[in-house]
Parts: structure tokens; sequence; C-alpha cells
């Protein structure tokens, strides 16, 4: 029926690395896509029967212009003529309307079928782990995701609905020829793809030159641009190059011409073949037809010829729809195949299934010679062991890149040892609850990501239930609390694109808060790098106080007062503990602790601890 044409960057042909990577539609794929169906077969039972109505009803006004014809027109009865016009009308009408509700049934199955699989995907992306987000080109692929799920929706009502309508409408077709005149029908079988292959022929002719020309066209932009461009003209002048590019210019121009010429051309010839096939398909049918009549006395009548006739017309569009939808059918198995990938993709850090939940949580942490690696090529850290009671404060320093944070990474199981373990409270980290983890260590990153909106949205995020007295106890001991009331809309100020409107150490402070409100037993602390001013670092300092005093803390410390705040140091090197102590032990032992207080802490120092 529909010879509508399709979109799709390839048109309607496949190009050679569609050809090659064209999927094997195994029972697995096609239960797999069916089973995402399934919810909804009461409505594609709509829908199919809406097809199948529509398509018959289609096809019936055809049947009825026989009689129009033998027993309107050529028996004289007027009544009947006006009466049989009626009906065809009304049939038409009847199955343009089913028509109307099979589209909106459509689109709702659709439109909900991709509902549920981008919830899916979002579920799916949520457990994907660290690692995932963090490379980019895994990036992409949520790009790809969304885009595909969209082809999804485009195959289901095109493809599926396509299929379906046209092996109706060319069955019934089929069916009704054959009651009309068997031999007649038979013809008409080998006539349509007389017809229909030679079009498909032309139009992939067509489809080549228009890629060969769309080549040539890029090619001819490419020389503009490289020769038309400031620096490239420049360049040409310099080395006098000008009839050497005019030349090249000149050969792809010519190109375009040909190739334009002749895509013009195989659209005429398109048309030429077109129109000559399909007037020899129904001028067979009227000669062999007359024959019959008149020579063999056949019971067929005038009506039942043009009834034959006009069907044979029908038949084109179905044919010519199904022999293109091999394309969109590759195309779709293509994206499910794609998607069902995505789907697979192992989700690295999950739950055990047998995970356990603590009923409380103490804060002891230990780090069981552990070794970690992001990818095979280089081992990040190297059997790195302490552990820390609770309530107790350690601050890890180290020279950028040595691992830091990515060892304090590896306790809420943003990435998993690669050897060894991390224990919580004695239990490896692995076997605990994910949740359990997530409520009991709280973490303020190096960059802080507060979200758009109001400072008191950016807290609620931690504890969605905290009262205000809750909140502003949080931020007076995170020493926020002055500065937010201060503004005029106090804790409804927003805060801009990611925080932007607010200064790194202001941020920094609502984040400290902000993982105060979850009260955490274990807290991390990634100080920033940047250097803040003395007013910024002590209001940060005084904000991390309340935070090592009250439970167990880990402080990745760039900054001495930072350092000193803590009751032991361990000092990281290329993935490995090379010091551990306090200040007073290591900055005299001439190791890399003395290297690091001499060009980074010394000049920070505040003069009343030294
Ligand atoms: P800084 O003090 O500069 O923050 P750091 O000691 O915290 O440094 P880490 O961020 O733990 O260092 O990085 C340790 C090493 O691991 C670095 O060499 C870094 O390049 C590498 N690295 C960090 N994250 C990844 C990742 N997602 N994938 C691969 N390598 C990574």
């Amino acid at each position: 029926m529909s010879m509508r044409p399709r979109g799709g960057p390839g048109g309607r042909f496949l190009d050679e690395e569609e050809k090659k990577n064209a999927p094997k539609v195994t029972k697995e794929l096609l239960l797999r896509i069916f089973s995402y169906l399934t919810p909804y077969w009461k409505q594609m039972a709509v829908v199919l029967t809406a097809i199948i109505v529509s398509s018959m009803l289609s096809i019936y006004p055809s049947v009825i212009t026989g009689r129009i014809i033998d027993e309107g027109l050529i028996g004289r009865d007027l009544n009947k003529l006006i009466s049989l016009i009626i009906i065809s009308l009304l049939v038409t009408f009847g199955s343009n309307l089913i028509g109307v509700l099979e589209s909106y049934m459509n689109s709702w199955i659709a439109q909900h079928i991709t509902y549920d699989m981008r919830n899916q995907m979002y579920r799916h992306l949520q457990k994907m782990s660290q690692r995932f987000f963090t490379s980019g080109s895994q990036g992409d692929i949520i790009t790809r995701m969304t885009s595909d799920i969209d082809g999804v929706r485009s195959t289901i009502t095109n493809t599926f609905t396509s299929i379906l309508s046209n092996v109706i409408t060319l069955v019934v077709a089929l069916v009704a020829m054959f009651q009309k005149n068997p031999l007649l029908a038979f013809l008409g079988i080998i006539i349509v793809p007389l017809f229909t292959l030679p079009t498909r022929q032309a139009g992939k002719a067509r489809w080549t030159l228009t890629k060969e020309s769309q080549e040539c066209s890029d090619a001819v932009n490419g020389i503009l641009n490289e020769t038309l461009s400031v620096s490239g003209q420049l360049l040409v002048k310099l080395f006098g190059r000008e009839d050497y590019e005019y030349g090249r210019y000149e050969k792809y121009n010519r190109k375009m011409v040909d190739l334009n010429i002749r895509e013009s051309m195989a659209g005429r010839w398109f048309r030429v073949v077109i129109s000559t096939f399909s007037s020899i398909g129904p001028m067979i049918l009227y000669l062999v037809g007359g024959i019959l009549m008149m020579k063999y006395d056949a019971d067929l009548s005038v009506g039942d010829i043009t009834v034959l006739v006009t069907l044979l017309g029908r038949m084109y569009g179905p044919v010519n729809s199904l022999l293109n939808i091999q394309v969109d059918w590759i195309r779709s198995m293509a994206l499910f195949t794609r998607l069902f990938e995505y789907y697979d993709m192992p989700v690295e850090i999950d739950n055990a299934p047998d995970a356990i939940t603590p009923d409380e949580a103490v804060g002891n942490i230990e780090f069981d010679h552990v070794f970690f690696r992001y990818n095979e090529d280089r081992m990040i850290l190297k059997d790195v062991s302490f552990k820390l009671g609770q309530g107790r404060s350690i601050a890890i320093v180290g020279p950028s890149g040595s691992g830091k944070s990515t060892a304090v990474n590896l306790i809420p199981r943003l990435y998993d040892v690669t050897e060894g373990s991390v224990k919580f409270d004695g239990i490896d980290v692995r076997k605990l609850d994910l949740a359990f983890l997530g409520d009991n260590i709280g973490i303020v990153t190096q960059d802080t990501y507060l979200f758009n909106g109001t400072i008191r949205e950016n807290l609620l995020y931690a504890k969605p239930d905290a009262t205000m007295e809750e909140i502003e106890e949080a931020c007076r001991k995170a020493n926020i609390h002055d500065f937010i009331i201060s503004q005029d809309k106090g804790y409804d100020t927003e805060v801009g694109n990611r925080g932007l409107k607010l200064s790194g150490g202001e941020k920094q402070r609502i984040s400290i808060a902000r993982v105060l409100l979850k009260d955490p037993a274990v807290m991390i602390f990634d100080e920033a790098t940047a250097s803040l001013d003395s007013i910024s670092e002590k209001a940060i300092q005084d904000a991390i106080d309340p935070l090592i005093d009250e439970r167990t803390s880990i402080l990745i410390a760039h900054r001495l007062s930072t350092i000193l705040a803590a009751d032991e140091i361990i000092v990281i090197r290329d993935g490995e503990i090379v010091e551990r102590g306090r200040h007073k032990d290591l900055v005299g032992l001439g190791g890399v602790y003395t290297e690091l207080y001499n060009t980074q802490f010394n000049a920070e120092l505040p003069k009343e601890d030294e």
C-alpha cells in the first residue's frame, strides 16, 4: 500500500558496510524482540485486526468497480449504479477511518515499547561502573543508545506494519483476482515482478550515482575549503600553485557535471520504465481477457476484466514496498542486535547475590595488600595495607598521580580491587550491600558537583527528609551557614549551573555540609589541589575539624593544616606506601614527605604551627 519514501542514512539500499555487518537473525533474537512486544499483545491484536480490515476494505472498491460497470452501466440500472457508488464511497471512508485507529494504536504501542526500553536503558546505565563513564568512547554509547531506541520506534511504526499491511493487501488482491479468473490472475502474478524488478534496478543505479556525486561534491568542497581559506590561499600563492589547484578543481567540477547529468537521466529512464511496464501489464490483461471472452466464450464480463486490471495496479505498490522492506528488515535487526549488545554490557560492580547488610556501621577501614589497575598496562596501587580504627583519622599525601584518589575510590566500590581486599568493619566491601556502603561512606570529592538548583535542594539530595534544623546544623559545622544566610535568598539561593555562582571554597564547604547531613560512619575528604587564599583555607579547615572529631576519616591532603589535623600520615608514591607516621617523625626523615614538605607545605605553613 504505502509507497512512502524511506528516510535513513542509506536510503532504499544497503551499503557495503551494512551488508557486511548484517546481523544473523536467530530464534533467540526474534524471541527477545518479541518479549518487548508481548506486554502489548492486546493492543497489537487491535492493530492487526485494523490492518486486516482496512487492507481488505481498501481492495473492495476495486472489486465493486466491476459491478458498477456490469450491473450499473452495461445493465443500465441507475438505482443500482447510485447505490454501488455510495457503497464504494462508504467503504473507502470506512477503510480510512480504520486507518486512523490503526495509526493511533500503532504509535501508542511504539511509544510504550520505547518507553520501556528507555527506562531499562537508564537503569542499566546507572549500574555501570565509574570505569564506564570515565572512558570517553563509552560515553558515546549513551548517545548511540538514545538514537537507536528512536530507530526502534520507527521500526515498529513503519517496518512491521508496512510488512503486515502490504502482505495482507497482496493476499487479498490475489484472492480476489483468482476468484474472478484464475488464468488472468496467474498472468498478473507473472507480470508484477516484470515491472517491479526493472524499477528496482533503475532505482539502484540512481542510488549509486547519487552516492558518487555526493562524494565528488565533498571533494569539491574540500578543495574550496583548503585553497580559499586565508592560510590555504597564502600557501598556494607563496608556492605558485594556482594552476595546479585550478586543474584539480576543474577535474572534479567536470566529473560533477557528468555525474549530475547521468543522475538526472537515470531518473528519467526510471520513469520511462515505470510507465511503460505499468501500462504493459493492464494491456496484456485486456488482450488475454478479450481473447478469452471473444474466442473461447469464457465466463468473463467487461467488469471482471476491469476489476482484474485495477487489482493488478493495486499490487504494484505493495510488491515494490516488500522488495524494499528487506533493507528495512536488515537495518531493524541490526538496530535490535546493537541495542541488546548494550543491554548485555556486563555490570562490573553489582551487589553480591548474598550481600550483607550489617545492622550498624562502626567505621573501621582496612586495606589488606591491595593491588589495583584501571587497565592492563599499569598497576596503580601496589600492595597497599593500612588499618583505620573507628573515629581515627588518616591523611594520605603524595605527589600528584601517585594513586591517592584511586585508593579511596575503592572503599565505596567505585572500582573493585585487582588483588587483596578492602574491608569495612572487617567485611570485604565486595560482600557488603552497595546501598549500605553508600549510606555509610561520605565522600567530598576534589571537584565538587552541585546541580543547578538552590542551596537547600543541593543539601537535601543527601537526605531528602532532613529538617531545617538538621540542615542548618550541618551547615554550621561545615562553616558555611553564615555565608548562606548572608545571601539575599538565604538557603533558597540559586547555585547556578554546576554551582558556578559560588567560589571553589564555598562549594567545597556546601558539599561538606551535604555529606555531614548524611551522617556517614566514614568520611573521605579529597582536598582540592587548587590553592585557596588563607581566609578560605581557614574556613575549610574549620569545616573539616568537626568531621574528623566525630568519625573515621580519610583526608587526601594537599595542605599542611589538613595533614596536621590527622592522627596518622600515610605517604604514597607510585602507588606504594613509602612512609607513615606523624608529621614530626616524617618531616626530618629526608624522604618523600620531607620533599613534599619543602616544596608544597612549607610555604603555606601557618606561623603558629611551626
Ligand atoms: P592528584 O593528587 O593529582 O589528584 P592522585 O594521587 O589522586 O593525584 P589518582 O587520581 O589516584 O592520583 O591517579 C593515579 C594514576 O591513575 C594516575 O597516573 C592517573 O593517570 C591514573 N588514572 C586515574 N584515573 C584513571 C582512570 N579512570 N583510568 C585510567 N587511569 C586512571
